[in-house]
């Protein structure tokens, strides 16, 4: 490996969208700025109150809750409170929730751990194993969003930040843009209107690829769950990771490319698509595009069905 383009020593890295060889001390540098520049992009800090960050206990919540732990402490006006979902997926989730409690309890952070299994009446597991046309991860998304947005609203949280990395939305870009789904592409956030009862999300990793999440967990000897979801493999998602994975290895910028093209449609498309008004869901409360019952609780009423027919 070469010499740090910035002081000489050794390097850890190659940033190859960038063309920068860097050592660990300025690849941690520059990491940490780009991700709190994208804090300030997306929330004013300077106003305090609580941040909620979901915390999974793998590479990219753990280096998201690190940066924005640093960045925060100093300020005395701002708590975090950690949250992470339980999706009750035996043998993976069991293992990285000890990870963020420990890493919460060495800092002193609040945590909170909430459980799909006791607010959906059913597991992921049991998702899985019912039969239903769609993957799990179709449930797991949208029950775990709404678990989030809920604990976070209790905490009193102004923001809630998740560990979404630039190949996370740039996979988001690329597979809505191929099925054609302009409206879901128009949906993706950070959103800048807060609507009520939904919390505002925060992506401080929007702009780190997530081998570079990885590392810096590595080079700050940050504890994390380094394991697959049994599930992972019926995600679609999948396909759209592979093909972006291909594109980087002849375009090392693309997902940039893809990110910074949504960003500047997105003015556009909010003007086609504006924000759908929320209304609390008649069943659980919780914001519902439209009048109905809301997706989580059409999800765990189709999931009871399959289970009990
Ligand atoms: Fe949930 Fe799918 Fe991720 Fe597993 S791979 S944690 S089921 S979204």
């Amino acid at each position: 490996m070469a010499d740090c383009g910035k002081c000489g020593a050794p390097a850890v890295t190659f940033l190859r969208h960038a063309g920068r060889h860097l050592c660990a001390e300025h690849f941690i540098d520059l990491t940490e700025s780009r991700v709190q520049r994208a804090i300030r992009q997306q929330a004013d800090l300077s106003q305090g109150g609580t941040i909620a960050v979901a915390c999974s206990g793998g590479k990219d919540s753990m280096t998201c809750l690190d940066i924005l732990r640093r960045t925060v402490e100093p300020r005395r006006d701002t708590r975090v409170v950690v949250i992470t979902v339980d999706e009750g997926i035996a043998g993976y989730r069991d293992s990285s929730i000890p990870i963020a409690r420990e890493h919460c309890e060495e800092h002193g952070l609040e945590w909170v751990l909430t459980s799909i299994g006791e607010e959906q009446g059913v597991t992921l597991d049991q998702v899985a194993a019912a039969g239903l046309a769609e993957t799990p991860c179709a449930y797991c998304g949208v029950w775990r969003r709404w678990s989030m947005n809920r604990a976070a609203r209790e905490a009193g949280a102004r923001h809630l930040a998740t560990g979404l990395n630039l190949d996370d939305t740039a996979q988001s870009v690329l597979m809505n843009v191929c099925r054609g789904d302009v409206e879901r592409l128009a949906r993706l956030g950070p959103h800048t209107r807060v609507q009520p009862g939904l919390v505002p999300r925060l992506q401080p990793l929007r702009w780190i690829p997530e081998v570079e999440s990885y590392l810096y967990a590595h080079l700050r000897g940050i504890p994390i769950h380094n394991a697959e979801c049994p599930h992972l493999g019926r995600a679609q998602r999948g396909r759209y990771r592979g093909i972006l994975h291909q594109l980087q290895e002849d375009e090392p910028g693309v997902a940039h490319a893809l990110v910074r093209s949504m960003e500047r449609m997105r003015p556009g498309l909010e003007v086609v698509f504006p924000p759908i008004e929320l209304t609390p869901c008649p069943d659980c409360g919780e914001p519902s595009p439209g009048e109905g019952t809301c997706k989580a609780c059409s999800m765990r009423a189709k999931v009871r069905e399959a289970l009990e027919g």
